[in-house]
């Protein structure tokens, strides 16, 4: 019997996708959020009810979609932002890939509504399963709205592999957090079973941290700064006096995106010597900024591994920047005195 090569029917192309980028809840809520970031939207809404097993809202003010678009939007490799291979070099958004609408649609019920700035008449569309079952014209002030329920419907076994609701809403505060980091400058809430959990109003990098961790946060943080030819660096890290046994609160944003790096990482911690004790954790918030055609963020689907074509210099770089931001804050507090 010979065997037969058939192209898979998109519905079950887009399922298979959907394993990779759609994990949990907590990727729904990161994919929805970058859209929204990425529409240049200046304040964004995260609404779940059951740690976003039962539902997951996102409402934006941002450019919105024209009706072909939103119809579009759910295509696999359907995507506005990058047009060409080399784009991939040169990102500045956080998507590029078109597979989060189409991935998610796969796997839930999505309701979209949507307005495209000075229209008069937005558009509606229900799908599921990667069927359309309704697009109608509806009124919206601005802006555009996703809600995705009942999340992995047809595939049982990852719904029956979802953590309690409290491990899974972990997993969300944590990719809010992220996105909230990364941009202060927009205002974000997020409410959970109607509860408001944030209320983040447009600002400044050092009172974002503080309205998401708490105001204590305010005198434990420490800026950095450096600028080279191969990176630019600023943020926070806190005093060695307030790490942590446990591991705290470790951002690494590179061009506007968060990052995770274990060498990096002991850049920093080597970067405070002997000023915390053994198995503590400093927390820190570090912002860099690299030429972007030295920097690969293509690596895999959820993208929070980048790839530095200067590794080993920007690790001395921040080791030194770390050192030098601790000696300043340790004589700092003399130079206060003085004024
Ligand atoms: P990607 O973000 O990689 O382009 P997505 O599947 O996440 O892929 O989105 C597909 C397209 O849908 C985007 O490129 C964008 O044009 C459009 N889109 C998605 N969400 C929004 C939104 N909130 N506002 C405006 N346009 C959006
Ligand atoms: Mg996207």
């Amino acid at each position: 019997m010979s065997e037969v090569i058939r192209l898979l029917p998109d519905n079950i192309a887009n399922q298979i996708a959907a394993g990779e980028v759609i994990q949990r809840p907590a990727s729904v809520v990161k994919e929805l959020i970058e859209n929204a970031v990425d529409a240049s939207s200046s304040k964004v809404e995260l609404h779940i009810k059951d740690a976003g097993k039962t539902s997951i809202q996102i409402i934006d003010n941002g450019k919105g979609m024209s009706a072909m678009d939103a119809q579009m939007c759910f295509e696999r490799h359907a995507t506005s932002k990058i047009e060409a291979a080399a784009d991939l070099f040169n990102l500045n958004t956080k998507g590029f890939r078109g597979e989060a609408l189409a991935s998610i649609a796969a796997i839930a019920h999505v309701e979209l509504e949507t307005i495209e700035k000075d229209q008069e008449v937005g558009t509606k569309i229900e799908i599921a399963g990667s069927k359309i079952s309704l697009q109608e014209p509806c009124s919206r002030a601005n802006g555009t709205s996703i809600s995705v329920k009942n999340l992995f419907f047809n595939v049982p076994a990852r719904r029956n592999f979802l953590k309690s609701d409290n491990v899974e809403t972990k997993h969300i505060v944590e990719e809010f957090n992220r996105i909230a980091l990364t941009h202060p400058e927009i205002a974000f809430t997020f409410s959970h079973n109607g509860n408001v959990i944030h209320n983040l109003e447009s600002a400044g990098l050092r009172k974002r941290i503080v309205d998401l961790f708490g105001r204590n946060f305010n005198n434990k943080l420490v800026p950095i700064e450096e600028n080279t030819d191969l990176v630019n660096l600023k943020g926070f890290i806190v005093k060695p006096e307030y790490s942590k046994k446990t591991r705290g609160e470790q951002y690494f944003f590179v061009n506007n995106r968060f990052f995770k790096d274990s060498y990096l990482h002991h850049a920093v911690v080597s970067g405070y010597d002997n000023l915390i004790a053994p198995k503590h954790f400093p927390s820190y918030f570090i912002y860099m900024d690299v030429p972007s055609e030295t920097l690969d963020v293509n690596v895999h689907p959820t993208k929070t591994e980048v790839k530095f074509e200067d590794q080993r210099n920007i690790y001395s770089i921040l080791r030194s920047t770390i050192k030098l931001a601790l000696g300043k804050y340790n004589i700092a507090p003399s130079l206060d005195f003085e004024r």
